[in-house]
């Protein structure tokens, strides 16, 4: 393994989203010598692409909003199965977190009085959305990037990591590859931070970016980490379905909030026959309630439309199974008939440009076709709620790869927050950890080195195998059709069944061509992690037999108070290869939290 490019820091952060830079900063400023890998271009993470805002309960707009009421909005739309003391600390730290952005730059939207301005989102009691138009996440990254600049943090980009080390019980260090050059680099550091966000690439119609193949959660199962959540994926019920070559792209959830609303194919605004018991108390029943809401959200309930995502996405899905569905096999979500051209370009510049420069539609004109896209997963390494360290001692998870804070449905908005607060308290106990280790700090042996190398160039070493393409594309089409929005028993069965096809298919592929640049390759490599964790959502699913947030069983309908009561943990088995499934209880919530709940 000697000539391989070698690096020694205290603290490696594998990701550059939000969250990756956010625990950087933070493990920079307490003292720890931190780099920041990632898979592509600085600035080209998930984040960026955030539209809608960061909820914070500021109070800016309405006075009446807490922490406690952000707190209880958010359980309630994870139905109960969050990380209570997540949900809480998330809640509690919002609001400082955005405002230590504003005095590092970021410039927010304005109230008439000059409060940082909040917008309205589905299952947020309040308007709390910190926001920049619909361009949030952009602003964010670029206040975040600044700061990790100016601060000096080494930065390596275009840098992928396949692996982790280990030295007895302890994280030692990651191994990464070069995208342009294909030679691999070793990072020496007692802590390593994942911040790898999602996994939506497994899926087909998603609105998720290649990156997003589940590396950080992959990584952490083979580290010896737990994932919990994996049966919770958030399909986002408007992505756009047309033209092909764009769908599952999303609209974002603002188009709503300003007032847009969903039509089937006869013109009907089809939300009111989708209210649930559970928010019947604060949803309108009427259209005349629902549009009287905007201008005044004292004395009026919520549309249907902003009801939380799992809800509108079944009721989408329901519409297009019934034949009431668009012409491109979407269903119909209109502002133009609702806001002046005026309004919609000032609020939804983005979305503006987006459809008509890819489907030619003028969204101030007439009618978006929009339907369900594969877009969040809540599940993701187990962690500490205080520090973020997974059940390996060094190894943190932060943002979409870690799980437990949004429980069984994420909240828009909860995201971006979730990043700033969690980013902060990783980077803080993973300086901290590598502080207090003095000079017995694990090492990186030549054998482990040796095997990272191994393991990925093996894709070189078969001949007249098959090409990673085909069996990404079979993966994407199974999760699709059988790990969706709606589940049964014996689709799930079926899909574990190919998953094992496709794996075994995978020890035989093929990679044609050289080290140099070679996106083959590279997939062959993601596609490992792809499988795992697809295993995952599989397995997490065909085990949970209730009807639950993100995950839908049409032979379990509705929730199960017992499986309320319990996490999903898988962990790698004894061969390495795939995962084993048990159950655990959750947390306890305490008595003063859970008096917030008491009146249902
Ligand atoms: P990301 O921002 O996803 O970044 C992950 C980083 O990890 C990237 O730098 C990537 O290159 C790197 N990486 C991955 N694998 C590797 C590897 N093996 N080696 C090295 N680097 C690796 N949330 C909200 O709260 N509000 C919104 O309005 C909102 N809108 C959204 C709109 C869209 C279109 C999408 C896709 C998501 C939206 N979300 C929103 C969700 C939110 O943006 C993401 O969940 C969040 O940004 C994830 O941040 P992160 O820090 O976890 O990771």
């Amino acid at each position: 393994a000697g000539g391989i490019e070698r690096h020694g820091y205290d603290v490696i952060v594998i990701g550059a989203g939000g969250s990756g830079l956010r625990a950087a900063i933070a493990a920079h400023e307490s003292g720890a010598k931190v780099a920041v890998v990632c898979k592509s271009l600085l600035g080209k993470a998930h984040t960026v692409m955030a539209e809608g805002g960061c909820a914070a309960a500021m109070g800016n707009l309405y006075p009446d909003d807490n922490w406690q009421v952000h707190f209880r909005d958010t359980m309630r739309g994870g139905k109960m199965l969050n990380n209570w003391r997540m949900a809480q600390l998330h809640a509690q730290e919002a609001p400082e977190r955005v405002m230590e952005l504003e005095d590092w730059g970021a410039l927010f939207d304005r109230t008439d009085d000059g409060l940082i301005s909040q917008r309205d989102f589905g299952g947020h009691r309040y308007a709390r959305l910190a926001h920049i138009g619909d361009r949030t996440g952009l602003e964010i990254i670029r206040t975040l990037q600044q700061r990790l600049v100016a601060l000096g943090i080494d930065v390596f980009m275009e840098c992928t990591v396949t692996d982790l080390f280990k030295s007895g019980d302890q994280i030692s260090g990651a191994f990464a590859y070069w995208r342009e050059t294909g030679r691999f680099v070793v990072f020496e550091a007692p802590s390593v931070v994942l911040a790898t966000g999602g996994i939506g690439k497994s899926f087909k119609v998603t609105s998720n970016s290649w990156e997003y193949t589940g590396d950080g959660h992959a990584l952490a199962l083979r580290a010896g980490a737990t994932l919990i959540n994996m049966e919770f994926v958030q399909f986002h019920p408007t992505g756009m379905v047309w033209p092909p070559s764009v769908k599952g792209l999303l609209v974002t959830e603002s188009v709503r909030g300003d007032g847009g609303i969903l039509r089937n194919s006869e013109g009907k605004r089809f939300m009111f026959d989708y209210i649930p018991d559970f928010f019947k108390k604060e949803t309108a029943d009427t259209e005349e309630e629902a549009d009287r809401w905007y201008e005044d959200k004292k004395n009026n309930r919520r549309p249907p439309e902003l009801l939380p995502r799992d809800e509108v996405a079944r009721a989408i899905n329901s519409e297009i199974k019934a034949g009431r569905g668009s012409p491109h096999g979407g269903i119909f979500l209109d502002i133009a008939s609702r806001r002046s051209p005026e309004f919609i370009k000032r609020r939804l510049p983005s979305m503006y440009h987006q459809f008509k420069e890819l489907a030619d539609v003028d969204i101030t004109a007439e009618p978006m076709e929009i339907g369900p896209t594969c877009h969040y997963v809540m599940g993701g390494v187990e962690v500490d709620p205080e520090t973020e360290v997974s059940v390996v001692a060094g190894l943190y998870a932060v943002g979409e790869c870690s799980g437990g804070m949004h429980g069984s449905n994420r909240l828009g908005g909860n995201s971006l927050s979730d990043l700033i607060v969690f980013g902060k308290r990783a980077g803080d106990a993973a300086a901290a950890h590598a502080g207090g280790l003095g000079s017995s700090r694990p090492g990186v042996s030549d054998e482990e080195v040796a095997a990272a190398q191994r393991s990925a160039l093996a894709p070189f070493e078969v001949q007249g195998g098959e090409n990673p393409y085909t069996i990404q594309q079979d993966l994407q089409q199974t999760m699709n059709d059988l790990v969706g929005i709606i589940r049964v028993a014996a689709e799930l069965e079926s899909a574990l069944g190919e998953i094992q096809k496709l794996k075994e298919r995978a020890a035989h592929m093929t990679v044609e061509g050289h080290r140099q640049y070679n996106p083959g390759w590279h997939l062959s490599i993601d596609l490992r992690n792809m499988l795992l964790v697809s295993e995952c959502i599989a397995k997490a699913a065909l085990a949970r037999q209730e009807s639950r947030g993100g995950h839908t069983r049409d032979d379990f309908p509705g929730p199960d108070p017992e499986w309320g009561g319990k996490n999903l943990v898988l962990r790698l088995d004894s061969t390495g290869t795939g995962v084993d499934l048990s159950e655990q209880p959750l947390p306890v919530m305490p008595d003063e939290l859970k008096k917030f709940f008491e009146e249902e």
